[in-house]
């Protein structure tokens, strides 16, 4: 007898541990740990990933494994193991652990169905269900929504005529095609072809065909290849000689596309320089955590790409992890353009469907590169050779919901168990990352010039406050007006950034003062142009805009904050001749038009380039010349201790766009507190300086990396429960932990309410607490099992958002 341990698709307290099913015969061969296989919970059938096979339990009564889902493990003993440790690290149910790990298409769907009870034919139904359960035994919810009868089938239900069942469905089908192979060996082709009458020209033509290739191909592709119609092929088949089979291909989102071939670079002395301990590594099979630290433009790519290089003909294999959009489509080029078909790519750009497809490359053992964004930290090879992270100080590496996990700790944890390299690269590394570096806990390698030497552009800082006391309230200064103006004149491309995060555009009364918010949660609804709509980003509430004040009744009701939309209306104003291209979320939702967009400025059919974050990054278009910041202090005052950091270095990642090649570049950087350190020393390209300012400043405030920090956040609809809740929660740390540990709160979380509920927090920092991390987990097990009381208490180790 053999007996299962599954964890079941059930996201509770009390149903965060294993459960025991019987394997049925039938399978006892074929269930492994690693795979999913649908069983029984309470009155429906669920998915559940099986973690151990044993042969007893400690539970009577067991019952049975309906079926697998999969006919081989799709976690291997390493991210089973790698399950457990995000579990115990991030403090989340164990589902969500190994949920993560896999392409959003192998999560279980559920279908409702309707069937007949055991032992109850159709004419036993009352005549007017009989119709529906004519073809089969069973119709599905839907269908019994659509045509009204739910309520006739809830009676037959309870009747026990009729009762429920949940089918677990595969979320995204394999793609499958219909080809053509011969059916017989290649002499008997040739038999055949002999046989032939003279005048059967274009039955021999396919024969000659299938004599040259052995691999299937599909109809239509054979029958316009050989000029012939399918008729003559049909023949053959019926025949014998072909066979008509079905074959799974892959949904390629790079298809119809060929990516020129690219050979390795002569490197010069400072990459040779710095790949030399990352190549050592590799050959000693040694596990180090390299932070290459290089300006942008100084040729980091091309030392990913040849310490790969290195990788792949040791016969191993590599991740590469780049931010989602901005870097996706000239990263993907590169890489495909050095390694072909041996990589696989995985960003959200791509159909849930290609996303599988590229997995299960992975999976099988056909590509060596895996490239993607955060989540392809979790590629499924089993014989890494390193593990590359572009832009390492990148926010999106943090995961928000469960697992709240960063994608640099995965990879230490991946490249320890495979003893292998990470390479972590940057131009302006994290505070974190750089002082651990300064501490010889990563091996630092730098590559402090661009490539050919070319300069840096140069920065000038404009004081936004003169150009207002000069009497200009436009929002481009003179300079970068006359700027953007000589660039169009010269036939030169321009950047214009816009940093949008926490800078939307509101609804205001010029008159009063009053801000539209939103009536469930404590901020601004978000302006919508389209539809003249407002929003709210945390619960989904739209409104349309007023058209007088609710407060004083003004008609001066307009949004306020620079969008896109209303510079690119500005730039129409001032300068008509001026091409432009807007990137914004608005303009790039659609699937491809990312690509399209960049395509198009790349090709000079714009001159400027307007847009958001999503521009910021790995943009490197020879004619850039001119890069200007509208905006450069609208995340220096969020409510987060990262926020000087974040603002150097998005400053320096946008200067970077500018004079990579052979034309120089000039930045242009528009501000309100030109005197802040952040862009000051982003204006002189100063990491160095920014870093021991910086670090002085957070060990002033106990802040990383001086100390973790961990954060609780408590919810509830009554602003009292939220409030005892967390002083609760505070006081029970406060008796946990040492005293050289701070505790700040109870207090009010930046956004005090979020969908009607009440939101209270409690940050803990520490340099060292063992016992911490039970502290927590006690606090979540308490809290978690009682769901009645109403209260949601979430924990954050390292967050990187404090709101
Ligand atoms: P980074 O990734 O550090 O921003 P890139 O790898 O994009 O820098 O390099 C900048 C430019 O220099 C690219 O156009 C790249 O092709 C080129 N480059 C990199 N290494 C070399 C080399 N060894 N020889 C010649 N050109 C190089
Ligand atoms: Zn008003
Ligand atoms: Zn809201």
């Amino acid at each position: 007898m053999k007996i299962a341990s599954v964890i079941v698709d059930v996201p509770t307290k009390q149903t965060d541990r294993p459960f025991d099913y019987l394997i049925p015969s039938d399978w006892e061969n074929i269930i492994q740990p690693g795979m999913r296989v649908i069983v029984p919970f309470g009155p429906r059938n669920i998915q559940g990933f099986v973690t151990e096979i044993k042969s007893e339990s400690d539970f009577k009564q067991l019952r049975e494994i309906v079926e697998p889902m999969d006919l081989e493990p799709i976690l291997n003993k390493e991210l089973l193991e790698l399950g457990d440790w995000l579990t115990d690290t991030t403090l989340c149910f164990k589902i969500f652990a190994y949920q993560v790990m896999l392409p959003a298409a192998l999560k279980a769907k559920y279908e409702k169905k309707v069937t007949l009870a055991a032992g109850i034919s159709v004419a036993s139904l009352p005549f007017h269900l009989q119709a529906y359960f004519e073809k089969g035994p069973s119709i599905d919810w839907d269908t019994a929504l659509k045509n009204g009868v739910v309520t006739l089938l809830q009676r037959e239900i309870a009747n026990g005529l009729l009762e429920v069942q949940y089918e677990v469905k595969e979320k995204v089908r394999k793609k499958w095609v219909k080809v053509i192979k011969p059916n017989v060996s290649s002499a008997k082709l040739m038999e055949e072809m002999n046989t032939l009458p003279a005048n059967a020209e274009k039955q021999k033509k396919v024969l000659a065909y299938f004599i040259d290739h052995l691999e299937p191909i599909e109809l239509k592709l054979l029958s316009s290849e050989l000029n012939i119609s399918s008729s003559i092929v049909k023949a053959l088949i019926q025949k014998n000689i072909l066979m008509e089979i079905e074959m799974e291909v892959y949904r390629d989102p790079y298809e119809n596309r060929t990516f020129e071939r690219t050979t390795p670079l002569p490197l010069t002395e400072s990459q040779a320089g710095a790949i030399s301990p990352i190549l050592h590594a590799i050959e000693t099979n040694k596990h180090e955590v390299f932070l290459l630290y290089g300006v942008t433009g100084s040729g980091k790519t091309e030392v990913y790409l040849q310490s790969i290089q290195e990788v792949i003909e040791k016969g191993k294999e590599a991740i590469v992890l780049v931010p989602e959009i901005s870097l996706t489509p000239q990263m993907v080029q590169r890489f495909k353009s050095r390694f072909g078909d041996l990589v696989a790519v995985l960003h959200s750009g791509l159909s849930a469907g290609e996303k599988y497809d590229e997995w299960r490359k992975i999976q099988r053992k056909e590509v060596k590169v895996a490239v993607g964004a955060r989540s392809a930290i979790f590629a499924p090879f089993e014989n890494l050779g390193i593990i590359i992270i572009d832009e390492e100080h990148e926010t999106s590496y943090k995961q928000e919901e469960m697992p709240r996990y960063h994608a640099r700790d995965v990879a230490i944890k991946r490249a320890e168990t495979y003893h292998c390299p990470v390479v972590l690269g940057s131009a302006t590394p994290s505070l974190e990352s750089f002082a651990r570096a300064q501490k010889k806990v990563y091996h630092l390698l730098s590559l402090p010039n661009r490539m050919n030497n070319h300069a840096l552009p140069s920065v000038e800082i404009i004081d936004m406050r003169e150009e207002l006391r000069d009497g200009n309230r436009s929002m481009f200064s003179r300079k970068l007006f006359d700027m953007l103006k000589d660039r169009i004149e010269k036939k030169q491309q321009s950047v214009l950034f816009l940093n949008k995060r926490g800078h939307s555009s509101f609804v205001m009364c010029r008159d009063c003062g009053y801000v539209v918010n939103c009536p469930n949660c404590d901020i601004s609804l978000t302006y919508h142009r389209a539809g003249t709509q407002m929003k709210c980003h945390y619960c989904g509430y739209e409104s349309t805009i007023p058209s007088v004040c609710p407060e004083c009744s003004s008609e001066h009701i307009r949004y306020f904050g620079t969008g896109t939309q209303k510079v690119e209306d500005e730039l129409g104003k001032i300068l008509p001749e001026a091409r432009v291209i807007r990137m914004d979320v608005d303009t790039t939702s659609r699937k491809g038009s990312h690509e399209r967009l960049l395509n198009e400025f790349q090709e000079g059919k714009a001159d400027i380039l307007l847009g958001t974050q999503m521009i910021a990054k790995g943009l490197d278009f020879p004619n850039i010349t001119l890069v200007g910041v509208l905006s450069a202090d609208t995340m220096l005052h969020l409510p987060d201790f990262r926020s000087s950091e974040k603002t150097f270095q998005l400053l320096t990642q946008v200067s970077g766009r500018a004079g990579r090649h052979q034309l120089p570049g000039e930045v242009v950087i528009q501000t309100y507190t030109p005197e802040h350190y952040s862009i000051e020393f982003a204006g002189s390209h100063n990491y160095d300086q920014f870093y021991l300012q910086e670090m002085m400043v957070r060990k002033l405030h106990h802040y990383p990396p001086f100390y973790y920090l961990a954060l609780i956040t408590v919810s509830h609809e009554q602003l009292m429960a939220a409030v005892s809740a967390t002083e609760k929660i505070a006081r029970y740390v406060r008796s946990q932990i040492s005293n050289e540990a701070v505790i700040l709160g109870p207090s009010v979380s930046p956004i005090a309410r979020i969908n009607n509920r009440y939101r209270y927090q409690c940050l803990i920092k520490y340099k060292r607490e063992p016992n911490l991390g039970g502290t927590l987990k006690t606090i979540l097990d308490q809290y978690q099992k009682d769901a009645k009381s109403g209260l949601l208490v979430s924990v954050d180790v390292n967050p990187f958002i404090l709101m």
